[in-house]
């Protein structure tokens, strides 16, 4: 099996889709090896494509503070997206686009193997869902809660909530945000599964 760093390797010179001709920088996501909690979001924005890290933009230093106030320190969690590098003009990723990278995101839960998956807004909530054969309810509907998921490495919740992206727009959304984030740091602590 690979190591992190080298699919993050593979991930920086990937040419697998059309995305690879306007990126500056794939971003193969970042963090804990070891992370009880993965964070998987849609995909790098501008901020990202320049630094090639994911969530260092507004919405990334809106989840760091969140993190923090959850009792969840960014260094001891793995963040990353679904696809790993940025759509021009930050157009939703075509189904085709997800498909090709889909490897690199699977082989990164391989190696980590987290408690918990936290899907960040819809598109990834969606798209996790679908992979682990589970019919989608709805962001509104399936945020909060916590999805049981057999793998063929083992078990893991898989957790959506909205993007914190969502929450700049409509700020209404941040207190649910920060309470679902402070429910994802006592599952992390309390559940061994
Ligand atoms: N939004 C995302 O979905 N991912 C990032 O990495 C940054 C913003
Ligand atoms: Fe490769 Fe994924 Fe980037 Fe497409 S988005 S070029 S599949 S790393």
């Amino acid at each position: 099996m690979l190591t992190l760093d080298e699919i993050a390797s593979e991930i920086r010179v990937c040419t697998k889709c059309p995305l690879h001709t306007t990126r500056r920088n794939a971003v193969p996501g970042e963090g804990n090896p070891h992370a009880r909690i993965m964070f998987v979001g849609e995909a790098p924005g501008e901020n990202e494509d320049e630094q090639g890290r994911p969530f260092v933009g507004a919405a990334g230093k809106l989840l760091t503070q969140m993190l923090e106030k959850a009792g969840v320190h960014r260094e001891d969690v793995f963040i990353t997206n679904i696809v790993k590098c940025r759509p021009p003009g930050n157009r939703d990723p075509e189904p085709s686009e997800k498909e090709a990278c889909s490897s690199y995101l699977d082989a990164q839960i391989e190696i980590i193997r987290p408690t918990i998956i936290v899907c960040l807004g819809r598109h990834s909530a969606e798209y996790m869902f679908t992979k682990y054969g589970m019919e989608f309810p709805g962001i509104t509907k399936a945020r909060g809660q916590a999805y049981k998921v057999d793998s063929l490495f083992g078990h893991f919740i898989l957790f959506p909530t909205y993007h914190p992206a969502a929450t700049i727009y409509n700020q209404q959304l941040r207190p649910t945000l920060e309470q679902d984030l402070k429910r994802v740091g006592e599952i992390a602590r309390d559940i061994h599964i």
